[in-house]
């Protein structure tokens, strides 16, 4: 990797100063930008003239001023030369997909990735804009290449997959998508900081910021990162994604993740120092646990030669309970008796958040898609939060293993 640090690059921006010179930027409200002269606005329109061209933001769809900046935060935090914000993740990526593809293009998708992702890929795009997906385990490079077609525009992976954790080889994979003239697009939710996909190959970055990025599970939001071309594309009047499906970011919520993007790093570090924590005495146990960590996980050392150190391995690990009904009395006591954390889907939130993937965030696979992407029914996924201290964590931790017998019960 070359001596990127994400830390250093948004440390490195020009200072957003608000209004009256406040410390933090102003929150732009405004739908609508005035002109000062009526002849700047045919190249304002005709995207000649970007904010910072010398045009003004025209409107609110198109671009805010606290939309733009929280973009180009994004931007700095991933390596990547321009980036924009959007109203969710699906938004982010449904976006990045139809600007990529037009109708008769093809896919090719990981197996094992975020369930509307998959529907996205499987059931719309086919139905509504006559884009094909074919999915593949792209941890197998050497049959991968057979999945390529003509008309394949976007090679589409998970840096760190939901919900198994199998790890993206990003920079093989990117060589391997560019040998036959196609992007390669990686969604980082999973792994801000830890992974700079952009930096390892990758053409463009969408994220969920509605996980780890905000961390407070109380906005949904979507972020796409790439070429300066590639985002101006996306407002264009006549054929941007972005401008014409309209997922656009109120500038409220811009202002706010914002806000929370200077703690990200120790909030990353965290999370990922407790899972490892967690994983390592889960393990230890004698228990099913799954986490990239772990030196049995099979990406375990694909991840140490991509990552960045001081961040950890991620706030994620799953269990297997093999059954969904015992994994479902787990997460009961653990939620309900031990306060350990919440039944829940998402993840990145400062509390521990609990879910069975299969019945829940992959339910859009049928049994056999869950199957082929490693998806058992009693995998627990736990995005683990870092209140409360760690030891008192692991003896609520504890405490439900015992009540369900699956560690002996503690002498004393
Ligand atoms: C949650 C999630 C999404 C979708 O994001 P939303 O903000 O809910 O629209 C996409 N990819 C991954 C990996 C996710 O975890």
């Amino acid at each position: 990797m070359s001596d990127f640090d994400p830390i250093e690059s948004l440390a490195d921006m020009q200072h957003e100063f608000g209004e009256h010179g406040g410390v933090n930027m102003s929150i732009e409200t405004s739908t609508t930008f005035t002109v000062m002269q009526a002849d700047t606005l045919p190249e304002i329109f005709g995207g000649q003239r970007g904010p910072e061209d010398g045009g003004c933001f025209l409107y609110g769809r198109h671009f805010n001023p606290t939309v733009y900046v929280l973009g180009k935060q994004i931007a700095a935090l991933e390596g990547s030369e321009s980036a924009y914000c959007t109203a969710s993740g699906m938004g982010a990526i449904s976006s990045s997909l139809m600007q990529l593809c037009d109708h008769g293009d093809h896919i090719v998708a990981s197996h094992t990735i975020y369930g509307g992702t998959f529907a996205l890929l499987k059931d719309f795009l086919p139905a509504k804009a006559g884009i094909e997906t074919t999915f593949v385990d792209t941890s197998n490079l050497e049959t991968l290449g057979e999945a390529f077609t003509p008309r394949t525009k976007v090679l589409y992976v998970e840096s760190v997959a939901n919900p198994t954790l199998r790890v993206a080889d990003i920079p093989r994979l990117a060589d391997l998508a560019h040998a036959h003239g196609v992007q390669l697009v990686v969604d980082n939710t999973f792994s801000p900081l830890i992974l700079s996909p952009i930096q390892l190959g990758a053409d463009v970055v969408v994220h969920s910021l509605t996980k780890f990025m905000n961390g407070a599970s109380d906005y949904i939001g979507g972020a796409i990162c790439g070429s300066e071309d590639f985002i101006m594309g996306l407002m264009d009047l006549h054929l941007g994604s972005l401008m014409l499906l309209g997922p656009t970011m109120d500038p409220r919520v811009a202002f706010d993740i914002s806000m929370r993007l200077p703690h990200l790093g120790l909030r990353m570090a965290e999370h990922g120092r407790r899972a490892l924590a967690f994983a390592e005495r889960l393990d230890a146990a004698g228990l099913d646990v799954v986490y990239p960590g772990l030196p049995g996980h099979p990406d375990h050392a694909l991840f140490d030669s991509l990552r960045r150190k001081e961040f950890g391995y991620g706030g994620i690990l799953s269990l297997d309970l093999v059954t969904q009904r015992r994994a479902e009395e787990f997460m009961e006591v653990l939620q309900n008796k031990d306060r350990f954390g919440f039944m829940a889907v998402s993840l990145g939130y400062f509390e521990t958040l609990m879910s069975c993937s299969g019945s829940t965030t992959s339910s859009e696979m049928t049994e056999q898609e869950q199957r082929e992407a490693g998806i058992q029914p009693g995998l627990i996924r736990m995005s683990i939060g870092y209140t409360g201290t760690l030891e008192q964590r692991w003896s609520q931790l504890q405490d439900a293993l015992e009540i369900l017998n699956l560690i002996p019960v503690a002498a004393g």
